[in-house]
């Protein structure tokens, strides 16, 4: 029989829960406790009352006793529940990155969860490719073999350009989904989906897309339809696709692992490489970050951390020709009697792969790519005696700089060669490359990508075009180095190789490698003969040799060694501070006072700075910074505490220090 003292508290009993919402409440404070008549799982989603405000919440743990304080009830249960292990990875995100869990929340969950929507159109990108099923070569084999006997964790598959990196993760999805288990590709960013998607189309009946240009209503679609289905899937998209709600995770795959598109640079500053780390670990699941060219860091951290490490050293297709390799020394200008900066070897390359009606690209690497100062009449360009690099304009100091060796010196308001005053300042930007293209070539079919978010939402429209050789030169910046697989493309060329090297940054070199062996690695990848010339004021720089030759082993070890010299990562963490304020003086003095306070309190960082900010001066704010660094990372989150709550900006693990 039921005995029920207090029929009042009978009708009504409560059950009181820790929900941290998407709302930030104050600094420390992840959760607030509220009351329901339910019983709610661990990671419901749910509305409630902040102030006056409706906002999105997640169920964090059943609280057992009743609070001694008013707690306000629940609003709403959306009936929708985080599954465990995403929820455990974003508070691990929370913590790792010392970000409020609310603002962690903001990004993972989908806009508008609480609106009707109406069903809208799935958005399917659509590209079609000539293929023929491939067998697996004995490098693909090998490193599917190495994938199975790896029952969890992190695999770096690094595999050279055009070594069919693609195939292995088709069959690693296969095998995750007849596991019953689903599967995430992460691409760098949307431009490149249209091309792994056509692959894995051919494999998968109904992939799920996430990316930046789809609608509010078509991610709400995607998330839920991630949540609520039965069988596992396969889901494509960028960064943001680890925090589609999938039940079982078998695979993770980061494809071009080494890209700074990786690491997301607003708040919270993750990187999907350590994100997918736990969220795989949560799993038990794979994690294949896979690169022809990872970030030296990621290498040193899985040889280290004993991880299986898969190499392909060769090209997937037995009949490929490797490109022969041109490289042109800016500094002579005999090599540039018709054009500035287009050599008369790339002219001449461009023009013959046209009248053969096939396709050449035109690589920049718009980073670093500063306006240089020149004679229009004779074409005298003001460069570096010492270094031989062209001067950087700084024009607010109203000085030409050697950004190699910091020698400065006037703006000249007449040619020193040949007197006349048409003294230009030009930068080499893409713009530039496809105008005088197109009058160096008025007959070709010319299209431009700079990687800037519309146009990479062109790229991939106008992939098929690209695809079926209806372009002739292709001009563009990074977004074009990477993963681009294009069967009429025969010439490549780069405008200034070591355009991103005098940025003095730790990962300048680095990325200049990086970008050189991937835009070269977009030929010499079938049977037809293929050209590459690469223009360089510093022909004989490492980053520029070892990229060419795409030799990554050397650079490798000549990263590390520098790395190590310099106590950069992976030898140390990184965590940069940056202040902003109206006026330099202000700046520079609270910068000194927290540099002075971190140097008394907090022990084991070594701290650089302050100094002013690269990007200096932004829309009317001064900004200078603090880098510390510390072998225990701990010891740089406990900086932070010191931090004041406005007028500061930090990163953790930062990729660039500018
Ligand atoms: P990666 O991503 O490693 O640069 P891709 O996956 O794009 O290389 O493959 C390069 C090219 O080789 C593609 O055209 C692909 O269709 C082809 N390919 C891949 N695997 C094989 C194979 N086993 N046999 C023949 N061709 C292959
Ligand atoms: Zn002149
Ligand atoms: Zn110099």
């Amino acid at each position: 029989m039921l005995i029920v003292t207090d029929p009042e508290q009978y009708n009504s009993y409560m059950y009181y829960y820790e929900i941290a919402p998407s709302l930030i409440v104050r600094a420390g404070q992840n959760t607030l406790t509220y009351s329901s008549d339910s019983v709610l799982d661990t990671g419901a989603i749910v509305e409630v009352e902040i102030g006056s405000r409706l906002t999105i919440g997640v169920v964090t743990e059943r609280v057992k006793a009743k609070p001694a304080y008013e707690v306000k009830p629940i609003k709403n249960n959306l009936a929708l529940t985080l599954p465990a292990q995403l929820l455990r990875t974003l508070a691990w995100t929370a913590e790792y990155y010392h970000t409020p869990l609310a603002s962690v929340l903001q990004t993972a969950l989908p806009r508008g969860l609480t609106k009707q929507r109406r069903a809208t159109k799935k958005s399917v990108l659509q590209a079609t490719r000539n293929r023929t099923k491939n067998v697996l070569n004995t490098d693909q084999t090998a490193a599917l073999e190495k994938i199975r006997a790896t029952p969890s964790g992190t695999i770096l598959l690094h595999g050279i350009t055009g070594s069919g990196k693609t195939e292995v993760y088709i069959r690693a999805a296969q095998d995750a989904l007849a596991a019953g288990q689903s599967a995430i590709i992460l691409v760098p960013e949307i431009a490149l989906t249209s091309q792994l998607v056509a692959d894995f189309q051919h494999h998968f009946a109904d992939i799920i897309l996430t990316h930046s240009k789809q609608t509010e209503a078509q991610r709400h679609h995607a998330w839920l339809d991630v949540l609520q289905s039965d069988n596992p899937r396969v889901v494509i998209g960028p960064r943001s696709a680890l925090f589609s709600p999938l039940s079982s995770i078998g695979l993770i795959v980061i494809d071009e692992c080494h890209e700074p598109s990786f690491k997301q640079e607003q708040a919270p500053r993750y990187s999907a490489l350590r994100l997918a780390s736990t969220l795989s670990h949560e799993h038990r699941a794979k994690l294949i970050l896979g690169s022809a060219t990872p970030n030296a860091s990621d290498y040193y951290l899985a040889k280290h951390a004993n991880r299986p490490i898969v190499e392909m050293f060769n090209l997937a297709r037995t009949d490929a020709v490797k490109p022969t390799i041109q490289l042109i020394d800016m500094t002579k200008r005999t090599n540039f009697t018709k054009h500035r900066f287009f050599s008369d070897a790339l002219i001449a390359r461009i023009t013959s792969t046209l009248a053969a009606g096939d396709q050449s690209l035109v690589f920049h690497n718009r980073r670093g790519s500063a306006p240089i100062t020149l004679c229009e009449e004779c074409g005298w360009q003001a460069g570096c005696g010492r270094c031989f690099v062209p001067l950087t304009l700084h024009a607010d100091q109203h000085k030409l700089v050697c950004h190699i060796c910091g020698m400065s010196s006037p703006v000249p308001t007449s040619c020193p060669e040949c007197g006349s005053v048409d003294i230009l300042h030009k930068g080499i930007g893409t713009k530039l490359i496809e105008s005088e293209l197109m009058r160096l070539f008025p007959k070709a079919r010319i299209a431009r990508f700079d990687g800037d978010t519309d146009t990479a939402d062109a790229l991939d429209q106008r992939y098929q075009e690209l695809y079926d050789g209806e372009i002739d030169i292709i001009v563009g910046t990074q977004v074009i180095a990477k993963g681009l697989d294009l069967p009429h493309l025969r010439t490549v060329g780069v405008v200034q190789a070591d355009a991103g090297l005098s940025l003095p940054d730790y990962t300048s070199s680095e990325r200049t490698f990086q970008l050189l062996s991937q835009v070269i690695g977009r030929v010499g990848r079938s049977s037809h003969e293929t050209h590459v010339i690469v223009q360089s004021y510093q022909p004989t720089h490492p980053a520029v040799h070892d990229g060419i030759a795409q030799d990554y082993a050397t650079f490798y070890e000549r990263t590390l060694k520098l790395r190590k010299a310099s106590n950069f990562p992976p030898f140390t963490h990184l965590l940069k501070l940056v202040c902003i304020y109206k006026t330099e003086a202000a700046a520079v003095r609270n910068a000194q006072k927290l540099a002075a306070q971190l140097r008394s309190s907090v022990p084991d960082i070594e701290l650089l700075g302050p100094t002013p900010a690269f990007y200096e001066r932004v829309r009317d704010t001064y900004r200078w910074q603090l880098v510390l660094k510390s072998p225990h990372r701990q010891a740089l989150l406990d900086a932070l505490e010191y931090l004041p709550l406005s007028h500061w900006q930090y990163e953790l693990d930062p990729l660039s220090l500018l």
